[in-house]
Parts: structure tokens; sequence; C-alpha cells
């Protein structure tokens, strides 16, 4: 592979935030909330405190305010019905990892991450609550998914393109909602003296800039897969697959900016100015008692997104479990585990998972050591079958 040119690109600049005491009523506030002053900041440590579990529950009543990610709802219309569209299959996906009606969500509560001191567990969801989200009205999403929803599959190049498409929508969705969310925690200071206003609105700002510049690649990505649906074009689509002859105790369904690949080789740097990312989508999933591993992207054959999977495809046999599990902590929340399975993980094991969860986040950079084999086990599978296309 050619070095990506963000490897070697100018960092971007952060333009920090500058708070200010006071202000004119209707200049825009400091906080960069577009705001005017007077309905912003104004005597803010005067305004009634927020009550964190009521802002949580205002952030996820922003989530469930779903809307139908179909690219042309004008020649094929959509349905009244917003659904909650699965990310993984509930039959045979996640039920073959389900264990009396239930699985292992890493996405933690705000209340969890409190309590915990910023170090929650998984926790049990419902197969109907796992990995859904209202992005798709019920017509679409029987009508799109069809083909991925059976009982078998067979990996042809429509297929993996349908589940790489899932993972954009989803992931486009979930920036979207995340970016909302993030606007309301802008209000976490009322009632605040200003010293505390100030700190919290820094913290805030770099993260909303960071969630922006996610949310336009994810607009970039899903218009190039929009196209590609609409128009059955599917030349420069390409993917890996791997077939496992087992089921492994996880399912993922995700799409993100590769970083480093499998033996920690670096393939794109984020954060720098002027060049366009690449991205690749990856889902897994159970048919017919085998775990399904199906990296997707649009784009060259011959960058990051390929070399990520193809590190992938080059690890030995014995291993690529142990390398996809590691993968899918440090790069997905939408990531759901057998209950068993994690309980019967030594604990210093879970603990070294746990913390992969954060990665990405201000609580733990990226980094090449995390990505790399570190002779851990946490499950074991052999490969039946590689398919390239
Ligand atoms: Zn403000
Ligand atoms: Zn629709």
């Amino acid at each position: 592979m050619v070095p990506h040119p963000s490897l070697i690109a100018p960092k971007i600049k952060l333009d920090l935030i500058q708070p200010v005491e006071t202000m004119g009523p209707y200049e825009l506030c400091w906080c960069r909330s577009g705001k005017k002053y007077k309905w912003c900041h104004f005597r803010r440590e005067q305004q009634k405190p927020v009550n964190i579990y009521e802002l949580e529950a205002k952030m996820i009543a922003e989530f469930r305010d779903g809307y139908c990610s179909f690219p042309d709802p004008s020649a094929d219309p959509c349905s009244a019905i917003i659904t909650k569209a699965h990310t993984v299959q509930k039959k045979g996906g996640l039920a073959a990892i389900a264990e009396a009606g239930h699985v292992l969500t890493v996405k933690p509560s705000m209340k969890e991450m409190i309590e915990t001191d910023g170090n929650p567990q998984p926790r049990k969801v419902g197969v109907n609550n796992a990995s859904v989200f209202p992005g798709f009205c019920s017509r679409h999403d029987t009508t799109l998914f069809k083909p991925i929803e059976g009982k078998t599959l067979s990996l042809t190049k429509d297929i993996a393109f349908l589940f790489s498409y899932r993972a954009i929508a989803y992931e486009r969705f979930a920036k979207e909602a995340q970016l909302r969310i993030t606007y309301i925690q802008r209000e976490a200071d009322c009632g605040q003296p200003f010293w505390k206003q100030a700190m919290i609105q820094m913290q805030l700002a770099p993260v909303i800039a960071g969630i922006r510049i996610g949310m336009r690649d994810l607009d970039l990505w899903k218009g190039q897969f929009d196209q590609r649906l609409l128009s059955g074009a599917r030349d420069d689509f390409h993917f890996v697959s791997v077939r496992f002859d087992q089921v492994l105790p996880v399912v993922a369904c995700c799409a993100f900016h590769p970083e480093f690949d499998l033996h920690g080789k670096p393939l794109q740097q984020l954060g720098r100015d002027g060049v366009d990312f690449d991205h690749v989508t990856i889902t897994v999933t159970t048919f017919q008692a085998q775990t399904i591993v199906v990296f997707g992207w649009i784009g060259s054959d011959d960058g990051p997104a390929k070399a990520l999977a193809e590190s992938f495809a080059a690890i030995e046999d014995e291993r690529k479990a142990d390398a996809l599990i590691r993968l899918l902590f440090i790069h997905t929340d939408n990531l759901f585990l057998r209950p068993s399975w994690w309980v019967s993980l030594p604990p210093s094991e879970r603990q070294v998972l746990n913390e992969m969860t954060r990665s990405g986040t201000i609580m733990r950079a990226r980094s090449a050591g995390e990505m790399a084999d570190d002779a851990r086990s946490f499950s074991s599978a052999h490969v039946a079958e590689i398919v390239r296309g």
C-alpha cells in the first residue's frame, strides 16, 4: 500500500474557545452554541441546574427520534412507521449468542459511568433492543435487507455490499444522534459558577469539533453508498470476508476510519488537514452456526481499508478470533457479547477488553500497541473460508 497522505499531512489547528464573563446581549455567545449571549450564557450561574439523569433521558429521547435513511423515497416511498432496525439480524445473528433472550452491550449509560467512576462493565440488554436504531421505515428495512436476513447466505459482492450499507447507515445515524446529544450536554453547566461553565464548555468544544468532522466524513461515505445502492454499480466496492467453523461469542456492526492494522502498523492519522480519509465497515454475525466477518469499503483496492482487512486475513488461523475480538472492542460500541462467555473470562482479561472500549476517547488515545497481537486468548475457532471480492 502507498502510504496514506494523512501520515505526513499537517495537524488541524484547534481553534480553542475563549470563555468571557460578560458580553453584549446580542453578540454570539462565547460557547459557540450559535445562540445570542442573552439566550445562552447570560446569568447562567442563576439558571436552574440540570439533573444529570433527566439530561440523559432527554438524550435517549433524541436517539429515539428516527427517520428513514433510504436515499430516494420519491421513487420508492417510505411506509409510515419508523422501525427499530437491527444492525445485526435478530434471528440467527443475535439469537446465536443470546442466553435467555439477552446479550451484553458494552455501551454504558451515563448513570453507570458516574457510579463506577468511569469504569462501567458490559450490561444485559434484550435481543429486541440490541443493535437497533430507528434509521429506516419498516418497508425499507424489510425490502433492502431481506437478502441478509435469511437463514442461509452466500458471500457475493451484492451481499457484502448490503452489510456495509447497513453499517454506514447506522454509523451516520448514530453520529448525528451523538452530535445532538453533545449539544444537550452543553446545558450541564446551568447554575454553576463561571469558572466551571468555562471548564465544561472548553472540554465539550473539541469533542463537538471532532464529531462534526466525523459527521462530514459519514455524510460523504453514506452518499457514495447511496449512489451505488440505487445504481447497482459495485466496481469500486471491495470486501474481504472470513467464515469461522463455529459461533464466536460476539456480534457487531460498525464503520470507522482505520488507523492501525492488526500488526500495529499506522494506516491513517486522524485530525490532519486537507486529506480525504478512507473508511472500512465491519459486520460480524452468524449464519447456520458459523460466524461470518465481512470487511467492506468503497474506494481503493490498495488503501487503508484493504490493509486492515488483509492484516486480519494474514493472522494465523488460531489467533484470528482473538484479533477480531480485540479489533471490535477497540473500534465499536455496537458490539454484543454472549453473557456466559464474558463471565467466564478471567477478571484481568475482562479489564483489558473493557479498557479497550475507551480507545479513541479523551480517556485513552488510539495506539499501535493495542491493535497488535498481545498473545492474550479470549476465544478460539478455525477458519472455514476466506472470500475476497
Ligand atoms: Zn453560551
Ligand atoms: Zn423508508
